[in-house]
């Protein structure tokens, strides 16, 4: 499953990938790879969908939000 969030480890609005496997899940930015381990249950299944929210409202404001489609796609503004 892909998302987009910012990356705290580059910085950039990127594109991540998540790998479920039962209650963990790996969350790794296809921009610089960073990885971090996150718990996998239905608070983080919301936190993600409400991100993808923000991210959508924030498209509004900053369109070059919506280049972000393909793994390794990044920006900063
Ligand atoms: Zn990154």
């Amino acid at each position: 499953m892909l998302f987009r969030n910012k990356c705290a480890a580059c910085d950039y609005w990127t594109i991540f990938e998540l790998k479920i496997d039962g209650e963990r899940a790996d969350q790794t930015c296809t921009h610089c790879q960073a990885t971090a381990k996150i718990e996998w249950n239905s608070e983080a299944e919301i936190l993600i969908r409400d991100g993808e929210r923000d991210i959508q409202a924030l498209e509004r404001h900053f369109p070059v939000l919506g280049q972000l489609k393909e793994r390794g796609d990044h920006i900063r503004f």
